[in-house]
C-alpha cells in the first residue's frame, strides 16, 4: 500500500512543467472567438434578425419562434465553419453541476446523403431525458419530463475538447408545467423583478432610466493538487477534500505564499487555462497566490450578472479540464485541508442602469448622492430583514466547515460599511426629523450628502473578516463558499433588494401624497430604514468570539449548521418574498428545500462511508502491522536479554496504538448504528439534522485517533499522502 504513496511521490517531484498551450497571440486577437458574440452575430445573422435578437436581449424578452429557426441557421454555419460537429444545451440543473447532452448536427436527407442540420426548433428547445436530475418530487407528481430552453442572454460558444468541438447554447432547465428545475431560471426572475422595482426608484432621480441590471464580478480561490498524490486519496478522489491527515509541520504560519512567486507548473497552468478561457471570452483578468500553501486565486472584469455567473460555472469546468493536462487536480472544495485556510468565492455585486450609471457609485450632485444613500440604505435593510434568508443561500455541507472557521467569516450576517460612510447614516439618522424639517435643516443635510464622494475617495477602510462589505463602489458578498453555483446567492440578494425596493416606492409615495416633498420623503423614509436595520453594521473583527457574544446581544443569528440554515428559505416569510417577487411559487420552493437537504444528507453519508472505509481498509491494518513489529522488536530484545526498561518505549507505543485502533473501531461502529438511524427517518429535514448531529460528530473523533496514529506509525508504511506532501508544489 505504502508504496502507491511513495510512487505517487516520486511522480509528482519529477513532473516537468507541460508546456502551455497557449496561442502566442495578444489576447485581444482571440478574446471571445469561440463566442457567438454580437459582432460575430452580425457576420451570421440577416438584418431584421439579429436586430430582434439583440432586442431579445435587451429588454429580456425570449424570442419569437420564427426568427429562432433563422439564427439557428447562422449558428449553425458558423459553428460548423469553426469546426463543432455536435451541439448541445448548456443547463445548470439542481445538482449543482453543469450539465449538457449532445447531439450531432449530422442528418440524413431524404436521399440518404449527410448534411448537417440545425433547426430553430432545436435551439430553442430540448427534452433532455431529465429524470436522474433532482427534482424535489416535482416531476414525479405532474410530467416525467423537463425541457430545456434557450436564455438568450447568454451567448452560445464552442467548447473545444480533445478531439471534437461542440456549440453549447445557455439555456434554463423547467418541468413541462412550468417549475423551475434548475439555478439559472430564478436567478432570471430575480433580476426581472429587481429590474422592475430598480427603475421606479430610479424614476425618482433620473427618468432616462428604463432598465437596471446587477453586474458581478467572481473571485475565484481553489486549490491545486498533483493529480498522483490526488488520487493516492480515496477521500478527496470521492470528497472533495482530506477527511484525514495530521498538520504540517509548517502550515501558512510563514505566511509567505500569499503574492508570493507562483511556481512554474502553477504558472504554465494558469496561462494555459486562462487563454482557453479568453477564446469563451471570460475576462479573466487577475491571478495571484492565496494565504494557504497551494492556494491560488483568479478573478475576472465584472459583467452583467447572467454572464458573470454562467462564465464562473464555465471556468470552473474549463480550470478542471486544463488541470488534467497539466497534471494537478484543481480543488474547488471549501475546506480541502483542515487546519489550513478554506476556499471562498467573493462575490463582487452592483447595480447599473442602462444609462451606465453605477448605482453604489456615490455621484458628483446632492441628487445622485441621495439616490446612491436611497439604493445603499435599502440594500442594507433589505439584507437585515433577510439576514436568514442569504445565510441560506449559501449553505452546504463543505461551506459549514469553512463559515466560522478561523480564516472565514462566520454564519452570522453582518454587514461593513466603514467609518465615514457609517458617520452619513449617524448624521442622517440625528438631522432627518419625523415631523416637518425646516429650511435650514434641509440644506444642512443636503450639504452633507454633497460631500459624500470627497469622503469615499479618501476611504482606505478595508474590513476583510466581514461576510458583507461594501467597498467603495460596489458590495462584496464574501460568505460564498468556493464552489457554490453563485445564481443562489445572487438570486436571493437580487430577489431581497428588489423586494426592498418596491416597499420604498411604497413608502416614499405614500408621503409624496401626504404632499411631503420628494427629497424629504425619501429622506425619511431612509432615517426609518437606518434606525430599524443598524443593528447589522459591524466594523470590527468578525472572526473574533467577542462578535459572537455581541451579535447573540444584538438579536442577529447565527445558525452554524446547513439542515437548519435552509429553513429560512421555507418560512412564511420567504414564501411570500418569492412569491411577491414572481420567483418561487410555495411548491417550488418547498421542492428546492427538499433536494437541498437531501443533498446534504448524500455529502454527509458518502464523508461517512469514506470515512469508515479508509479507517477499516487503511489505517487499522497499517496501524496493526506496525504495531506487529515493534512486538518482533521487544521479544527479540527480550530474547537476547536486554532488560525490560530498554523497551519501555515500544510497550508504550504498543499500547497507544492499540488504544487509537480500539478508539477508531469503537467510534466507527457507533457511527454505522447512527446511520442506520438516521436511514430510517422519513422526513428529509429530520433525517438531515440527524446526519448533522449525531452522525457528523464521529467524523471528528475518528479523526483525532487517525492524526495521531499518523505520527506514530513508520512514515515508510503510512498509506495515504500525508498533508506537506499535498500542499507541497514542485
Ligand atoms: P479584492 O481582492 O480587493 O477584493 P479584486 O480586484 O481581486 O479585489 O476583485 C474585485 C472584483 O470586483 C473584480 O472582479 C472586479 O471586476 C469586481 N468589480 C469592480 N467593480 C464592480 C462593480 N461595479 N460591480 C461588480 N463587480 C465589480
Ligand atoms: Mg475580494
Amino acid at each position: 500500500m505504502a508504496h502507491f504513496r511513495f510512487k505517487a511521490i516520486e511522480n509528482s517531484i519529477n513532473r516537468t512543467p507541460v508546456t502551455s498551450e497557449a496561442p502566442g497571440k495578444k489576447v485581444s486577437d482571440y478574446f471571445a472567438t469561440n463566442v457567438f458574440s454580437r459582432d460575430t452575430m452580425q457576420k451570421y445573422l440577416p438584418k431584421e434578425v439579429y436586430r430582434s435578437v439583440v432586442e431579445a436581449i435587451e429588454t429580456g424578452q425570449s424570442i419569437d419562434r420564427k426568427v429562432s429557426s433563422q439564427v439557428a441557421l447562422g449558428m449553425k454555419e458558423w459553428a460548423n465553419v469553426n469546426g463543432a460537429s455536435h451541439y448541445t444545451h448548456w443547463f445548470q440543473p439542481l445538482t449543482g453541476m453543469t450539465a449538457e447532452k449532445h447531439d450531432s448536427f449530422f442528418e440524413l436527407s431524404e436521399s440518404g446523403q449527410a448534411i448537417e442540420h440545425f433547426s430553430g426548433n432545436a435551439l430553442a428547445q430540448q427534452e433532455p431525458d431529465a429524470s436522474s436530475f433532482p427534482s424535489g418530487g416535482i416531476r414525479n407528481t405532474f410530467e416525467a419530463r423537463g425541457y430545456t430552453a434557450w436564455d438568450a442572454g447568454s451567448p452560445a460558444f464552442i467548447m473545444e475538447g480533445p478531439g471534437g468541438k461542440t456549440l453549447c447554447i445557455p439555456t434554463v432547465f423547467v418541468s413541462y408545467t412550468g417549475e423551475t428545475l434548475d439555478y439559472k431560471a430564478p436567478l432570471l426572475k430575480a433580476l426581472h423583478t429587481l429590474d422592475k422595482a430598480a427603475v421606479d426608484v430610479c424614476q425618482y432621480f433620473d427618468k432616462d432610466v428604463t432598465r437596471v441590471n446587477a453586474t458581478l464580478g467572481v473571485e475565484q480561490e481553489y486549490f491545486l493538487v498533483d493529480i498522483s498524490l490526488f488520487d493516492a486519496r480515496p477521500d478527496m478522489v470521492i470528497t472533495g477534500r482530506t477527511v484525514f491527515g495530521h498538520s504540517p509541520a509548517k502550515g501558512q504560519q510563514l505566511e509567505d505564499h500569499y503574492f508570493g512567486s507562483i511556481p512554474d507548473r502553477v504558472y504554465a497552468f494558469m496561462n494555459d487555462f486562462e487563454s482557453e478561457a479568453w477564446k469563451l471570452g471570460i475576462p479573466l483578468k487577475t491571478r495571484h497566490n492565496e494565504v494557504a500553501p497551494s492556494q491560488f486565486e483568479c478573478a475576472p472584469v465584472f459583467e452583467e450578472i447572467n454572464l458573470a455567473v454562467d462564465h464562473n460555472l464555465l471556468l470552473m469546468d474549463l480550470m478542471d479540464k486544463v488541470a488534467r493536462r497539466h497534471n494537478f487536480k484543481v480543488l474547488f472544495h471549501e475546506k480541502p485541508y483542515a487546519g489550513i485556510n478554506g476556499s471562498g468565492k467573493h462575490n463582487n455585486w452592483s447595480l447599473v442602469t442602462n444609462t451606465g450609471k453605477n448605482l453604489l457609485s456615490p455621484g458628483k450632485t446632492p441628487k445622485t448622492n441621495l439616490q446612491f444613500l436611497t439604493f445603499f440604505i435599502s440594500i442594507i435593510k433589505a439584507v437585515h430583514d433577510n439576514a436568514d434568508l442569504l445565510r441560506a443561500s449559501i449553505a452546504s455541507a463543505a461551506n459549514d466547515h469553512r463559515l466560522g472557521a478561523n480564516e472565514a467569516p462566520p454564519a452570522i450576517m453582518s454587514i461593513f460599511i466603514g467609518s465615514q460612510l457609517t458617520y452619513v447614516l449617524d448624521e442622517i439618522e440625528t438631522m432627518v426629523k419625523k415631523n416637518k424639517m425646516t429650511p435650514e435643516e434641509k440644506t444642512q443635510i443636503k450639504l452633507n450628502i454633497g460631500k459624500i464622494p470627497e469622503i469615499l475617495l479618501d476611504n482606505t477602510d478595508r474590513n476583510r473578516t466581514s461576510p458583507f462589505a461594501f467597498t467603495g463602489n460596489k458590495f462584496e458578498f464574501r460568505a460564498v463558499g468556493s464552489s457554490a453555483n453563485c445564481s443562489s446567492p445572487m438570486m436571493v440578494l437580487n430577489a431581497i433588494v428588489a423586494n426592498q425596493l418596491r416597499l420604498l416606492k411604497e413608502e416614499v409615495d405614500a408621503l409624496l401624497e401626504k404632499d411631503i416633498k420628494k427629497d424629504e420623503a425619501i429622506m425619511k423614509v431612509l432615517r426609518s430604514y437606518i434606525v430599524s436595520s443598524k443593528n447589522i453594521l459591524f466594523e470590527g473583527n468578525n472572526y473574533s468570539d467577542e462578535w459572537k457574544k455581541e451579535a447573540a446581544k444584538r438579536g442577529l443569528s447565527n445558525i452554524e449548521t446547513t439542515p437548519l440554515a435552509l429553513d429560512a428559505y421555507v418560512s412564511k416569510k420567504s414564501e411570500k418574498l418569492f412569491h411577491d417577487n414572481h420567483i418561487f411559487s410555495e411548491r417550488e420552493i418547498e421542492a428546492r428545500h427538499e433536494i437541498m437537504l437531501e443533498t446534504y444528507t448524500k455529502k454527509i453519508q458518502i464523508e461517512a462511508r469514506v470515512i469508515g472505509d479508509l479507517a477499516a481498509n487503511h489505517i487499522i491494518p497499517v496501524a496493526l502491522n506496525y504495531q506487529m513489529k515493534l512486538s518482533e522488536n521487544v521479544e527479540r530484545l527480550k530474547g537476547i536479554g536486554i532488560k525490560a526498561s530498554s523497551y519501555s518505549t515500544q510497550i508504550e507505543m504498543i499500547e497507544e496504538i492499540s488504544s487509537h485502533v480500539s478508539a477508531i473501531k469503537k467510534n466507527a461502529d457507533a457511527m454505522i448504528e447512527a446511520r442506520k438511524k438516521a436511514n430510517r427517518i422519513e422526513s428529509a429535514r429530520d433525517k438531515a439534522i440527524a446526519y448533522c448531529d449525531k452522525v457528523k460528530p464521529y467524523f471528528d473523533e475518528i479523526r483525532t485517533h487517525v492524526d495521531k496514529l499518523e505520527m506514530l506509525v513508520d512514515d515508510e508504511m503510512w498509506p495515504l499522502p500525508k498533508y506537506r506532501e499535498l500542499v507541497t508544489i514542485r
